[in-house]
């Protein structure tokens, strides 16, 4: 009996942890999952949340991100790139075909590719008008 009403309440963490990074888009870190997940399930844990999130991506559901040496979560499995602002911390998804010529590169060793992340560093639009430093023409396009 006890051993089922534990299972019972893992998969609900589970199941709130899975949904908190579904319904985030901005790639929390495990804390901002946490924090989220709380209002839901007030009694979660910041250790569970951090098991939770390791399984999740074990099982292929979510992809963590490394970012300045801290963990990054994000529904999104495929292929795709990240810029990130120095300024406001912002992450955001970017698509580049860049990935695909270099991955042939790398694969013509007879390397397999199972994933590939390029992280552009620098300002984003918000913060870059801001600094003063948006180049001319950038807005546009
Ligand atoms: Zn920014
Ligand atoms: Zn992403």
């Amino acid at each position: 009996m006890e051993k089922t009403k534990r299972r019972k309440r893992n998969t609900r963490q589970k199941a709130v942890v899975y949904q908190v990074v579904l319904d985030s888009s901005d790639h929390p870190t495990a804390e901002k999952v946490y924090e989220r997940a709380k209002r839901e399930l007030p009694t979660i844990s910041l250790g569970t949340v951090y098991r939770v999130l390791k399984e999740l991506v074990s099982e292929g559901k979510i992809k963590e991100i490394i970012v300045n040496k801290q963990s990054h979560f994000e529904k999104r499995t495929d292929f795709h790139h990240h810029f990130i602002c120095r300024e406001c911390g912002k992450i955001e998804d970017v698509e580049t075909p860049l990935c695909r010529y270099t991955c042939k590169k790398v694969e013509n060793k007879g390397y397999v590719v199972e994933d590939v992340e390029y992280k552009f560093y620098g300002l984003c639009d918000r913060c870059a008008q801001k600094l003063g430093v948006l180049q001319e023409g950038s807005a546009q396009s």
